[in-house]
């Protein structure tokens, strides 16, 4: 099979993506693949290691005189999303992906190509490869079956990378560099409260929070967006320090992966205190609102009188 991609640009870069395409690299059978990336290791010279779970390191010195700067990490993973077109006879065990190129695209003939993270791959070994790269001292990791559960990224051997600078080479746009990302972790709180029946002459309410503009808890925390259940549970607890307040219910937010747009509470305050809570929550409102003035303007914290239901 001659060359397809072989007169893009950078060469090397195009000239690895290619050769990677040849290597079958199904998440979890990623053995053909990790030979080829061992062995251009190995053509250069290069220390190459391989932890237990089969992630593989390749340390390249840095261009003399640049010994002093920090080590950094390039990482990829080296395994590939494998689908195919219903009408295409093919084995990704087994079969090599046919890259072509369409206008400005390069594409892959009934299959997906492997661009995530193949050309990350193809980037870090045109790195330990090229000779015109000016760089610090490197090394670059190749991990197993991240789309299956980044299972290599999460058994890499302890205390084995040098560096505490990581580029990953599994970003979505070109020529940006992320400096961070968000993580997730679920966290379900259980506690018993003790129930009591409402108290005679008090009066209900319900506090509501709203016209926030929520967003995604990943992509959009950084903007300073309001979260509907932080602004009323800070109302309930600020009045509560110095008045007395009932809570009978309390709710915010529908989506663990969105900043939460709208949370109410059912409370109840002493009849006679019904003048103090509205006029808590008006100069509550003024304050948050002034906080977010830039942000959200739109936020609304406001009470009603509402009837509780006899039972
Ligand atoms: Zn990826």
């Amino acid at each position: 099979m001659g060359s397809v991609l072989g007169h893009l640009k950078p060469e090397l870069v195009w000239y690895h993506f290619e050769e990677i395409c040849k290597y079958p690299r199904p998440s979890k059978k990623e053995e053909k693949i990790a030979e080829y990336v061992v062995s251009v290791g190995k053509r250069l010279g290069l220390q190459v290691e391989k932890d237990k779970f089969g992630n593989i390191v390749i340390r390249k010195p840095a261009t003399p005189g640049l010994e002093n700067l920090k080590t950094v990490v390039l990482q990829g993973h080296i395994d590939m999303v494998c689908e195919k077109n219903r009408d295409v006879e093919h084995d990704f065990d087994k079969d090599p992906i046919y890259p072509y190129i369409d206008g400005d695209w390069v594409k892959a003939k009934g299959t997906t190509l492997g661009a995530d993270n193949g050309i990350g791959v193809a980037c870090a070994l045109a790195v330990l490869e090229a000779k015109d790269v000016e760089h610090g001292p490197l090394e670059c990791l190749f991990t197993l079956d991240e789309e299956t559960g980044l299972t290599g990224a999460s058994s890499l051997k302890k205390n084995w990378l040098k560096a505490d600078i990581l580029i990953n080479m599994d970003s979505e746009d070109l020529g940006t560099i992320f400096i961070g990302c968000s993580g997730g972790k679920n966290t379900a709180a259980t506690f018993k409260s003790k129930l009591e029946k409402s108290p005679r002459n008090y009066s209900t309410f319900e506090l509501k929070v709203a016209g926030l503009k929520g967003g995604h808890s990943g992509l959009e925390i950084h903007v300073g967006r309001g979260n509907a259940v932080k602004i009323l549970n800070r109302a309930i607890w600020s009045y509560s320090q110095e008045n007395n307040i009932r809570l009978a219910e309390i709710n915010g937010g529908n989506k663990h992966n969105a900043i939460p747009r709208e949370a109410f509470a059912v409370v109840l305050v002493p009849k006679n205190d019904e003048k103090k809570l509205k006029k808590f929550v008006a100069k509550y409102n003024d304050t948050v609102k002034a906080e977010y003035v830039s942000v959200e303007p739109d936020l609304m914290v406001s009470m009603e009188n509402i009837q509780l239901l006899k039972k």
